[in-house]
């Protein structure tokens, strides 16, 4: 069976088709500029074929039409009618306490995607319509929606619990949820399948742009580093991570920002960028460091130290700790991000092999010495594959 998967942005879509048969993507593609003058789509297919289309796109529906014009393209298409196509699965932010699993789209679920908007304002209204267009361009094809609180909602309420008035969460629904759900729950399920055993104690490092943390029991999620929102957790690219929130109403004081405009400063300029004064990427940075910024080198001191924090606190949590996995950009790349948050962790039995860490790029292996007592593994993370497997599970035919 072939499936789509749809990632639905504000103003943008992603998509890949991916024939299940062998498990490979067969096109991906890319709509940007949806509903803004510009828009353009990139399709991408076979080795390294690419077709691009610029013309205007008024809203998701229209960008679902160009998609599957593209894929059923004479030249440029991958299938000859979207009858091909057996499912859809779609990426979504937010599906609070009420969706703890990938589920077939019917209106309970729409409507649940529409009560967490508050939750997820960005993008909860983008899935709908990404969802919207697809079913009013493939009305009978069967539609699976993949959260990315879903896996974290085993959290128990010791992990998810804010210590703030609990008429709060209970009217409000203010709680940790954690993101990138999809990804921790692939690698869960990867590391297990490698370690052997469904009993096991594993930090799983998400480290990319944005980046999270799960201390994962038995492939369960017990806790993850973001939070209400992805701002929660570790330093990333243009997010504070953690902080005192008597920041905000500090700097929205003395400033006279709004506490909207304090927290999309904290969004959007702080992190790796801030701290550096140089740039998100985490690869500038280490360039800025080589050359002898001092700026530089502070900032990669605070990214690996609060890095270490989180994993030396949740093998804590979980009274123990048989495996780290490092997965997205920084994870899946680079070695020295790696070492800097593995250093000073052989008191938990961390021990890496550098020659093995230093060769690992961009693929899957073990990075820990053989003697070492907790294993570390690269494990690239595959969302659009975990996403397309529950699509099959459930939409299979
Ligand atoms: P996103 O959260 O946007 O999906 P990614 O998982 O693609 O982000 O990660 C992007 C981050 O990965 C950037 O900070 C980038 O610098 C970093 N990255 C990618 N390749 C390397 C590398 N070879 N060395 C260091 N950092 C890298």
């Amino acid at each position: 069976m072939k499936i789509l998967i749809i990632n639905a942005g504000s103003s943008s879509l992603k998509y890949q088709l991916i024939d299940m048969n062998g498990e490979k993507v067969i096109a991906k593609g890319l709509v940007e500029r949806i509903g803004i003058e510009g828009s353009k789509l990139t399709h991408r297919y076979g080795q390294d074929g690419k077709y691009e289309l610029t013309v205007p796109m008024k809203d998701h529906t229209a960008a679902m039409g160009h998609v599957l014009d593209a894929l059923q393209h004479k030249e440029h298409g991958v299938i000859q009618s979207i009858d091909e196509i057996g499912a859809v699965g779609h990426r979504v932010l937010h599906g609070g306490e009420k969706i703890t699993q990938s589920t077939l789209i019917d209106d309970y679920v729409m409507s649940v995607i529409e009560e967490y908007i508050p939750l997820g304002p960005l993008h909860n209204p983008a899935n709908l319509m990404g969802i919207r267009a697809c079913k009013a361009v493939m009305p009978n094809t069967p539609m699976v929606a993949v959260f990315d609180t879903a896996f974290h909602q085993t959290m128990p309420p010791k992990a998810y619990l804010y210590g703030i008035p609990l008429k709060y969460y209970q009217e409000l629904g203010i709680r940790r949820y954690g993101f990138h759900g999809t990804s921790h729950r692939y690698i869960a399920g990867e590391i297990t399948k490698r370690l052997g055993t469904p009993h096991s104690k594993v930090v799983i490092c998400h480290l990319g742009n944005g980046s999270s943390l799960s201390a994962c029991v038995d492939g369960k999620c017990q806790d993850t580093s973001m939070g209400l929102t992805p701002l929660e957790g570790v330093l990333m690219g243009t997010r504070s991570g953690s902080l005192d929130p008597a920041v905000v109403q500090f700097i929205s004081e003395r400033e006279g920002m709004t506490a909207t405009q304090v927290v999309n400063m904290l969004n959007k300029q702080s992190g790796l960028l801030a701290l550096s004064q140089r740039s998100s990427d985490m690869r500038d940075v280490y360039v800025g460091a080589e050359e002898g910024d001092e700026k530089c080198k502070v900032t990669l001191d605070v990214w690996a130290y609060g890095v270490k924090k989180y994993i030396g606190a949740y093998a804590a949590a979980m009274g123990g700790l048989d495996a780290i996995v490092f997965t997205a950009g920084i994870g899946e790349n680079d070695y020295r991000s790696r070492a800097s948050v593995c250093e000073g962790l052989e008191f938990l039995g961390v021990k890496l092999d550098p020659d093995k860490n230093k060769a690992l790029r961009g693929a899957e292996g073990v990075i820990s010495a053989p003697d070492s007592k907790v294993q570390v593994w690269v494990i690239p993370t595959n969302e659009e594959l975990a996403i397309a497997r529950d699509t099959l599970a459930l939409a299979g035919k």
